[in-house]
Parts: structure tokens; sequence; C-alpha cells
């Protein structure tokens, strides 16, 4: 990715939402326009701590290298910060354990990318980068200050309406408004509600619960893996295990519907035997506990196509999961978000013309690989229900089979990892010399069968 230098826009772009993608756009906005106010309607602390307006960062958050790359990219110098700070950081592959659709992948092997890769937890990420973006002398963050309504002047979104704590309602005027207010955002109901068509909105029903737990393993207890993935697979539940700051690690289990994991301790430690590895199940039965279990439901994969709709006001943008929410199972909200950053600002640098339609094509665009290894890898379960095309299968099978040479052959492994970190696209695991080596692996060995585990009834699984 480009260094890019920016044209001035605008003198004013408000950002709605400082998670993940309103700081990001934030970032790229502050080379364009010559102030930037944030909006949060949470207390921010300066503090790496979850928070009520982000529940989800109470539960593991795996950084791709898409997104770690734009972060380097637009905050130059703070990932080399991150280990000295206690991140977790990899240097080699055997570091990762990921076990995807039942096969654990190859981790012999060296790492073709640029090295290390970083597995900040999610408040610490979101805390870092926020400190950072506020170094900028023109960007400011009003927390405490929700948004109420959003202004507008004929087809031109001019401001918003927002309200800080205990005090009178405002309008900010701004030549640009991001909405990057998340999965409830109101952008298009506001739209419907001001006569403008909704976008159409692709959705793919997941229903899947997390429940996650904090804990202090005996030094020494784990091997050389600081992150561990078991991947979805049908018929079993799926989780991760991660070390985090502070020496603590995070086990977050992950179910789709038949198989959401309970939130009773010791139910929260039997689930983890029919998802974690033996070695790890071992630590984590000698570990220190440091929470209750939390529990998260997420119901479907929403993507709101607004680069099909006709007619749009100009100066609005949305981001992030109000834009596109994926499927958290796959890791990828927050760098697809980063992504979107990007496409942000590569609009932004060809000027203000037709600006918002150029950016919601261009994010769609950047960003539909996601969503189709998302949403393709769910309709390989059976728990998931939906059409599935005969092109859908015909790749689901064939992905089955590179997972089995992925097992022995780090070639494949590393081209299949590159393509779940949104680093290469899935051209590569059909390239001739992918699919010789994928076919030669399967002609040689079968799998071992994987032992079953017990569907859970409606009780258990709300427990
Ligand atoms: C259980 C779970 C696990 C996940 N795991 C991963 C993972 O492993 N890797 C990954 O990359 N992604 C993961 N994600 C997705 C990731 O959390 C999001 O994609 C990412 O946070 C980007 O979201 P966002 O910034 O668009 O919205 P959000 O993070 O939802 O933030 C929205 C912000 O807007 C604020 N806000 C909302 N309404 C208003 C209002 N009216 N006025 C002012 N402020 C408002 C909120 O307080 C919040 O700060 C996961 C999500 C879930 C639910």
């Amino acid at each position: 990715m480009s260094t890019q230098r920016q044209t001035t826009i605008g003198e004013h772009a408000v950002v709605l939402g400082a998670s993940m993608a309103g700081l990001l756009a934030a970032r790229v906005l502050a080379d364009a326009f010559t102030r930037v106010t944030v909006i949060e309607r949470d207390a921010l602390q300066d503090t790496a701590d979850p928070r009520q307006g982000v529940p989800q960062g109470r539960h593991a958050h795996g950084l791709l290298v898409a997104g770690t790359r734009v972060v380097d990219e637009l905050f130059p110098g703070l990932l080399e910060t991150f280990e000295p700070d206690g991140v977790t950081t990899l240097h080699e592959p055997d570091e990762l354990s990921f076990a995807p659709g039942g096969h654990k992948l190859c981790s012999d092997g060296p790492y073709e990318r640029p090295t290390p890769s970083y597995q900040p937890s999610r408040p610490y990420l979101e805390w870092r980068i926020r400190t950072a973006l506020l170094e900028r002398a023109n960007v400011e963050l009003v927390d405490r200050c929700k948004l109420v309504n959003l202004e507008r002047d004929g087809d031109c979104v001019t401001g918003a309406t927002v309200q800080r704590a205990g005090a009178e309602e405002e309008r900010l005027s701004a030549d640009l408004v991001v909405d990057a207010t998340g999965r409830t955002g109101r952008t298009a109901k506001w739209l419907a509600a001001m006569g403008y068509a909704a976008p159409p909105e692709e959705r793919l029903e997941v229903d899947i619960r997390y429940v996650s737990r904090h804990l202090r393993l005996r030094p020494g207890a784990l091997g050389r893996e600081k992150v561990i993935i078991v991947g979805a697979e049908p018929g079993r539940p799926t989780g991760t295990f991660f070390a985090a700051e502070d020496d603590h690690h995070i086990l977050t289990l992950i179910g789709y519907k038949g198989f959401h994991p309970p939130t009773d301790p010791d139910a929260f430690l039997r689930f983890a035997e029919g998802v974690l590895p033996d070695s790890a199940m071992a630590a984590v039965r000698d570990a220190e506990w440091l929470d209750d279990p939390v529990a998260h439901r997420y119901r479907a994969s929403v993507r709101r196509r607004y680069d099909r709709v006709k007619r749009l006001p100009t100066g609005l943008i949305v981001i992030g999961d109000a834009l596109c929410s994926f499927n958290p199972a796959y890791g990828q909200g927050m760098s697809t978000a980063a992504l979107q950053a990007i496409a942000l600002r590569d609009c932004l640098a060809a000027g203000p013309r037709k600006l918002e339609r150029r950016y919601f094509k261009t994010a769609i665009k950047r960003t539909d690989i996601a969503w189709q290894l998302a949403v393709g890898g769910d309709l390989a379960l059976p728990e998931v229900e939906g059409p599935r095309p005969l092109p859908a299968r015909l790749a689901n099978a064939y992905i089955g089979r590179v997972l089995r040479a992925a097992e022995d052959d780090w070639a494949v492994a590393e081209r299949f990892m590159q393509v779940c970190w949104l680093v290469a696209p899935p051209t590569v695991l059909f390239r001739p010399s992918t699919v010789r080596r994928v076919l030669r692996a399967n002609r040689r060995r079968r799998r071992a069968p994987v032992p079953a585990v017990r569907r859970l009834d409606a009780a258990e699984e709300t427990r």
C-alpha cells in the first residue's frame, strides 16, 4: 500500500463512534480536512479496559495481517511499541496453532511474510490507536456525547445533532459525516425515514454464541504456542486460546446453534474439553481463573449495499460494522474496517467529486473477498441455513482437500493462511502448483476420524 498525500477536501469532518472503524476513519480524514471531530457515547478512559459500547471487547479478537499492515501504515512506529508493552508477538510459525475444519495446519516452515505478527487484546489495540490518533492536532474526541440525528439540507447531509451527557442537544455542522456507530447504526433507517431507498441488505443467519473467560496459567504450562485457533467444523464447536498482555490468557468458546457454549463455570470447562487440544486443556485445568464467563450472541452476518442505491445524499459515509458485519468467528471485522478506511483515503485523494458513491463501491470491492470467505465458510456447515449453489459446494469440497494437504505441506498451509489473513486472493489456492500439491497429498492419506461432540439440548445451551 502506498502512502498518499491528500488534498484538502473540506473544513470539518464529523465521525460518529470512536471504536476501531471510527478511529481509523478519523485518521485518514485528518489528512483531508482542516479538523475532525469524533463523537462517542461512552466515557473513554486512558486505559485498555473493555467498555459498554463495545461489549465484544471482552472476547478474543484476532488481528489479521491485512489489518496489521493498515495500522502500521496509518500509525508508523506504533506496532514496534507493542512487544515491549507485553503484547503477544509471534515470530515463528510454531507459535500459532491453527486448526480450521478439523485440520491442524502444518507449522513447520519459514514465514514468507515479514514477521513478527501481533495479537493485541481488543481493548489494548483500541486504546493505543485512540491515543496515537489524538496526538494529531486537528483531531478532537468528544466522549459521553451521543448522536441524536443527522442534519440535512436538501440532498446533502450537513452535520449531526448530538447531545453531551447532561447538556442540551447541539448541532455540529460538517462537510462530511461518517457513521461508524457499529452494527446497530441507524443510518439505513434514517435514510428510509427521509424518503431515500434503504440499502438492500445481504444477510446470513449464523446464530453463534461466544463465551469467554480470562485466566492465568502456571509458568511453563503451555509449550511454544501463544495463539491457538480451533476453526469451525461441521457438528463441532470452535474456540480460541490467546496469550494476552499482563501475563494472562483469554479462552473464548464459540458455537453455532445446537453448540452454544454455556456460562456456568463447570459446564464451560467441560465444553472447552471438546474444543481445545489436550496440551492446552491441561494448562487450562491448572490455571487461575480471573473472571466469570461472559456471553455474546451474534445472530447474522449483514452487508448493507449502499453501492447499489440509486439516490443517496451527499456528505454521508458509512464504515465498519455499520456497513458490513461479518460472522466474528473469522476474525475479519477490525481488518475489514481498516481496509475500508484505506478505501476512504484513496477516494479522498481523488477529490470531492462523487466521493460517497466512489467510496461505497471501493469499500465493498476491497472487502468482498472477506465477505465471500465468511459466507462460504458458514455455508460449509450444516448448522447454517442458506442457499448452496453447485459452485459453492464444489469450492467447499476442494477447500476440505486443501486443508487435508495443509496438515503436512507448509507451502499449502502458508497459502491458505494468507487467504484467511486477507493478504492473498483465494485464487492462489486454485493455481496449478497448489492444486498439484493438494491432489498429491490427498492421494497419499485419508483423514483419521474425529470423535463426535454431543449436541447440547436447549436448556444446556442457555446456561
Ligand atoms: C463477539 C465478537 C467477536 C469479534 N471478534 C473479532 C475478531 O476476532 N477480529 C476482528 O477483527 N473483529 C472481531 N469482531 C468484530 C469487531 O469487533 C468489529 O468489526 C470492530 O469493532 C469494528 O467495529 P465498528 O468500529 O464498526 O463498531 P463497534 O466496535 O460496534 O463500535 C461502535 C462505536 O459507536 C459508538 N456508538 C454507537 N451508537 C452511538 C451513538 N448514537 N452516538 C455516539 N456513539 C455511538 C459505540 O459506543 C462504539 O464505540 C468481533 C465482534 C464480535 C461481536
